[in-house]
């Protein structure tokens, strides 16, 4: 970890970033990866777990996520150790799984090539596995002190509303970040930076901001026009397409039939029920698909499951095998305990799916 050093808090006191800090001295969130203002940086590896685990995420989501793997692999180099799929199961429920890969990648790098220190600055940390300029600033102002410009979803929005940045997202983001910049301090970045994200997350929220309360309304431009929910302007989203498929159940006294998914595309390398592949044009009984793990019969629970991707929504149908063939499986899989399920660390998908075949087969008895 890295002293903070002595340096000024801000040098003019009528700043944007003055005003900001000393509501961040009395107001800071506190995180489990995090410092309180004024104390010793924080430590790079928590600052980058963090980061990583936060994109796309909320806080309440990441912080059981964040316990368990500091209390499991504490250091960088004790996760680059880890095999692969335990930390893809440790990583299950989360989403996005090709940040886990990357988290992993990573690790291997820091603890391999660079003994275990990563990088202090924006253009070394960039050249690492999963670390793109957000998370780059983010470490470097955050746990290194370097004075960063770091502009999240919550920056965004705040910087949107205090310059009335009336471009749509995400045309606007240079002329977001080039305002950030110019409000951004010399010293106290990394303090800035999660001020800056604290404001967002809490006093200056997407519906009904809490402007009476804010440290900088007298700054900002949407206030003063009372249209702060105005901001920011966004394209309007293109409605995702739609795909279809059908998952397969195989249940055999208390126990569901699981495989590992391929090594490339969606979910790769992630324990999971057997499905197809989830094609956009199935039409008829899925559960007459050539890649149903058993010939059948096959039984289709009414309840789908629905589940949305970046990309796409899917909606999967429910197959469960009503046959005894059971020694006609294929050998690339295995028999696990439904009482243990939160065990086999599946994708959220797939979960669902174990517990909507549960409730079925409840419903049955
Ligand atoms: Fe956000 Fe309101 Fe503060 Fe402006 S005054 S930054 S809209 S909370």
């Amino acid at each position: 970890m890295v002293a903070k050093g002595k340096a000024p808090i801000v040098e003019k006191s009528d700043t944007v970033a003055a005003r900001l800090l000393r509501w961040y001295d009395a107001h800071a969130r506190k995180l489990p990866w995090r410092m309180m203002p004024r104390e010793k940086l924080a430590d790079p590896y928590h600052v980058w777990l963090s980061e990583i685990m936060l994109q796309q995420t909320t806080v309440a989501a990441v912080k059981p996520y964040f316990a368990k793997f500091i209390a499991r692999w504490p250091s960088v180099e004790t996760l680059s150790q880890a095999n692969d799929a335990d930390v893809m199961a440790a990583w299950a429920g989360l989403g996005y799984y090709a940040r886990a890969r990357n988290l992993l990648k990573c690790a291997r790098v820091v603890a391999g090539d660079l003994d275990g220190t990563f990088p202090g600055n924006e253009t070394d940390l960039r050249k690492l596995p999963g670390i793109g300029p957000y998370t780059a600033a983010a470490i470097a102002a955050i746990a290194f002190g370097q004075r960063a410009v770091v502009v999240d979803a919550n920056v965004e929005r705040v910087v949107s509303r205090l310059f009335a940045i009336d471009t749509p997202l995400p045309a606007s983001r240079p002329h977001i970040r080039e305002k950030t910049d110019a409000i951004t301090p010399d010293a106290r970045a990394g303090d800035f930076a999660q001020a800056m994200m604290d404001l967002g997350a809490g006093l200056c929220a997407v519906r009904d901001p809490a402007c009476a309360l804010c440290p900088l309304q007298h700054d900002c431009m949407a206030f003063a026009a009372g249209t702060p929910a105005a901001f920011p302007v966004k394209a309007p989203k293109k409605a995702k397409p739609l795909r279809a498929g059908t998952v397969f159940g195989v249940i055999r006294e208390n126990k569901i039939w699981l495989v590992r998914r391929k090594d490339t595309g969606m979910l790769a390398g992630m324990r999971a029920l057997p499905s197809d592949n989830w094609s956009a044009r199935r039409s008829g009984n899925g559960a007459d698909s050539s890649e149903a793990p058993l010939h059948g019969p096959w039984e289709i629970v009414p309840k789908a499951v629905h589940h949305t991707f970046t990309h796409f929504s899917l909606t999967l149908d429910l197959a469960v095998y009503q046959g005894k063939d059971f020694e006609m499986l294929p050998s690339a899989g295995e028999w696990w305990a439904l009482d243990n399920i939160a065990d086999a660390g599946l994708p959220t998908l797939f979960a669902k799916a174990v517990k909507a075949y549960e409730k079925y087969q409840k419903a049955r008895q």
